[in-house]
């Protein structure tokens, strides 16, 4: 009997629309992961590649964890889906319970969702119906930041400031204003951490934001305590705490997106608790389930809850929710990466790992066309001058001269972004980084 004929690899490629990517350029020449293991991928071809971005910012307890394979496989056989529209079941409960006892004091209510882009939008929603709640029905204004990624749906790419992701659309959420971004290579190139100058970008919102549109008409500010996708920026000492007083001052909700440095990118929980800032909700995703099942969600204080409930007479106290929220395997994989993260330490292990993370990302500086280095906990980029006519095309080669030699990471522009999982040891960084400097040492 003649075998079926094997389709071309384009022709069995094609019918796949891949996400933020080049479609053509993929076909031709795809990186196809065939399996993963704690820090590592194997791809088809049966090389072994470092995975130095935790994937999307996302696997935090590295690659199939037993544990969390384990609950997702038990949960599958249990209860496989059951929705939380007026009927419930246990597991959501706990993980919101789990991850109220991580978060800031008081912010101890969690609304569930599917992604990080949802979560932005749950929570700009929040922001609009508590004001209204509270008889401010005129705060609909929100405010986000230049160069701030917030995922991809409407909400977020109007708040977002990358303008990639606006240019195409056109329409977006009326009565949004942008902050400044915070980068400032003039003075802070090369920071070790924090950079010391630039706190005082936050005054921007009190004294040209504010005084243009009134505080009275403005809901809430959204920002990432550290921007990851717009190409991981750091806030300057005293930024975030400044924010948070003029937002206190004139009534304003602060929502931090922590979709990235949620779950312990800082060596901490939430960036919230590494900066010693409360905001008022907290977006998060990825690192909840160490990106095994999609789960994300909104964090809020219990006064954004109480009003909630307490308008609600005998109806729906919002009207808002996914099909999926708070999914049967989506909890099991959340409390058993839980589970996990508890036992290895790993929400707080950057905290030990974040000294020599910043000695290798520091160890760009002075090669060739690489003109800034930034970092915190395990989050950090070195970002390259554009080549004439061709910005992000150094970045781009990097990023495939890695792949090549085994590591992956991340272009963004002119930057490589580095963010491993939080199990890596010295050595997987010592890998990674000596893989990307010969690829930069060669760099036209
Ligand atoms: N917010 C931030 C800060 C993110 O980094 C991302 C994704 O990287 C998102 C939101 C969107 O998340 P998702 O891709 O799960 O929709």
């Amino acid at each position: 009997m003649n075998a079926a004929p094997q389709p071309s690899q384009s022709a069995a490629l094609e019918h796949f629309w891949m996400p933020y990517t080049n479609n053509i350029a993929f076909k031709r020449s795809p990186k196809m992961i065939a399996s993963a293991q704690g820090m590592y991928y194997t791809t088809v071809e049966g090389k072994k590649v470092l995975d130095g971005l935790a994937t999307l910012w996302c696997v935090n307890a590295g690659h199939c964890r037993p544990k969390i394979v384990e609950a997702i496989r038990k949960q599958a056989g249990v209860l496989d889906y059951a929705s939380s529209f007026s009927v419930g079941h246990p597991l959501p409960f706990e993980v919101a319970r789990r991850i109220a006892e991580l978060a800031p004091e008081d912010m101890d209510h969690v609304f569930f969702v599917n992604s990080g882009s949802e979560a932005v939008d749950t929570a700009l929603k929040i922001a609009l119906a508590y004001h209204r709640l509270k008889g401010s029905g005129t705060r609909t204004r929100l405010i986000g930041r230049e160069r701030g990624y917030h995922g991809v749906n409407f909400g977020g790419i109007s708040v977002g400031g990358v303008s990639a992701n606006r240019k195409a659309y056109g329409v977006m959420l009326p009565g949004v204003d942008h902050l400044r971004h915070t980068h400032d290579p003039a003075r802070s190139a090369f920071s070790r951490g924090q950079p010391a100058a630039g706190a005082e970008f936050a005054d921007e919102l009190e004294n040209r934001i504010i005084p243009l549109h009134d505080a009275s008409n403005i809901a809430a500010v959204i920002v990432e305590p550290v921007s990851g996708a717009g190409g991981v920026l750091i806030p300057p000492q005293g930024y975030l705490q400044r924010l948070r007083q003029i937002c206190d001052k004139h009534g304003i909700l602060l929502i931090f997106d922590e979709v990235i440095t949620g779950y312990g990118r800082l060596g901490k929980p939430f960036a919230s608790e590494y900066f010693g800032v409360t905001p008022d909700l907290i977006t998060f995703a990825k690192g909840i389930t160490s990106g095994t099942v999609p789960m994300a969600g909104v964090i809020v204080k219990r006064d954004i809850y109480d009003t909630f409930t307490q308008a609600a007479g005998s109806g729906v106290d919002f009207f808002h929710g996914y099909t999926y929220s708070g999914h049967p395997l989506a909890s099991a994989a959340a409390l058993a990466t839980l589970d996990t993260y508890a036992e290895e330490g790993l929400l707080t292990r950057a905290q030990t790992l974040a000294a020599d993370f910043e000695n290798g990302v520091h160890s760009f500086k002075g090669l060739p066309h690489v003109i800034d280095c930034r970092n915190l906990g395990l989050i950090g980029a070195i970002e390259f001058a554009p080549r004439a006519g061709a910005p992000g095309a150094r970045a781009l080669e990097v990023f495939n001269q890695c792949w090549d030699r085994g590591v992956f990471v991340r272009p963004i522009g002119d930057n490589i972004a580095f963010c491993p999982p939080l199990i890596a040891e010295k050595k997987h960084l010592e890998e990674m980084f000596g893989v990307a400097m010969e690829v930069v040492r060669e760099l036209k």
